[in-house]
């Protein structure tokens, strides 16, 4: 993991929003899901010191991780909260997200509990149809969350389905409901001091949805959300390495692993990686994936197991101990979270969640 490729892909996210000659939104730096993958305590800390002004998780025991590694910025909490034991949003300092009237309730009795007032982020949801407000039914909601003593509204704001799918009219759609209903706030009692909206995909593509702050995920760790273009000078801050652990000959007509997939068509060497679906490489990979060794790409053959991966290194030179890369760069050659995950028909984001908690994260 190189942290410095994040704090460099942060500082470039933040030198793009200050290009637009108004006042540059702050950065919510996304670090759920172990950031990623990459390591929450790790990259939490870096992406502080980096400029984030805040940071944003899934649910209030990620949160905590974050506080218990040293984190002292913002933690604003995504997760629907309705029933949780909310004792941690206190004694840790967080931000609850306030998306349905279950949460509401929830969070004012535990502030009341707690003699607190408690800031909170309030969340509309404008057509994704997850968690929020639904944008057609604010009066008959919100004067119930104005009224709740314990509770401060500190930011309003809503998320894109399909900001990554650029002819698709929903993101519009969805701005515009975002607009009408930040307009409506007031007339029920919510003053809405900052807002925000736009994860990756939304950043990049339109700038009326800044807002005040934004939050990115996947480009902090230098991956440009498919299919949109880089547009940002990023760099990918995970990369994935092995080694060969033993080599062998097989003959014509021969297969290799569970199933003996893609039977050799001649004598084959193949070498074994000690590297499975155990450690989140995916069983699609057998007979469409690579791997970089010495420099090229070896295909992936044969079944890939918990723990181990065959590919087909004839004609070249290897032998145990030979570096494999499975993410990242070798001689040249290179295999990005993009490409692979295209070739096993998913999206980059669930490949890095999936990276295993066997493999050790070097910083
Ligand atoms: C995960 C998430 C983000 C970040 O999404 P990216 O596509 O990784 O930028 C932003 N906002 C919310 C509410 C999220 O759940």
């Amino acid at each position: 993991m190189d942290l410095e490729a994040i704090r460099s892909n942060l500082r470039a996210v933040i030198d793009f929003l200050s290009s637009s000659g108004r006042p540059a939104p702050g950065v919510i730096a996304v670090v759920k899901a172990n950031a990623y993958g990459h390591g929450a305590h790790q990259v939490a800390l870096a992406l502080e010191g980096a400029g984030a002004a805040m940071l944003a998780c899934a649910d209030i025991e990620e949160a905590i991780a974050l506080r218990d590694a040293g984190v002292r910025a913002p933690i604003l909490v995504f997760g629907a909260l309705s029933v949780s034991n909310l004792d941690g949003i206190f004694e840790y300092d967080l931000t609850p997200t306030i998306s349905t009237p279950g949460a509401a309730r929830a969070l004012q009795a535990a502030a009341a509990r707690h003699s607190a007032r408690l800031r909170c982020h309030l969340k509309i949801d404008t057509g994704m149809n997850r968690l929020g407000f639904r944008h057609d039914n604010l009066p008959g909601a919100l004067p119930e969350v104005a009224a709740s003593p314990n509770l401060e509204i500190g930011a309003v704001y809503t998320h894109f389905a399909t900001a990554d799918l650029p002819d698709h009219p929903a993101f519009g759609l969805q701005r515009e409901r975002f607009e009408r209903a930040l307009a409506a706030l007031p007339s029920m009692g919510i003053q809405a001091p900052v807002r925000h909206a736009a994860n990756s995909a939304a950043l990049l593509r339109d700038e009326r949805v800044w807002y005040d702050f934004v939050r990115p995920g996947l480009l902090l760790y230098g991956i440009v959300p498919p299919p949109l273009a880089a547009t940002i000078p990023l760099r990918p801050a995970l990369s994935l390495h092995s080694r060969i652990v033993a080599v062998k000959g097989v003959r014509a007509g021969e297969g290799a692993g569970y199933g003996l997939l893609n039977l050799a068509d001649g004598a084959t060497t193949l070498a074994v990686v000690p590297a499975g679906y155990a450690d989140g490489l995916d069983l699609r990979l057998a007979g469409r994936g690579h791997m970089l060794v010495r420099g090229r790409r070896a295909p992936v053959v044969g079944s890939v197991c918990m723990d181990m991966t065959t590919i087909d290194v004839t004609g070249m030179d290897v032998k145990p101990g030979d570096e494999v890369v499975i993410i990242g760069e070798q001689g040249g050659e290179s295999i990005g979270m993009r490409e692979a995950a295209a070739g096993v028909g998913t999206i980059p984001y669930e490949l890095l969640c999936r990276v295993g908690t066997r493999i050790q994260r070097i910083y």
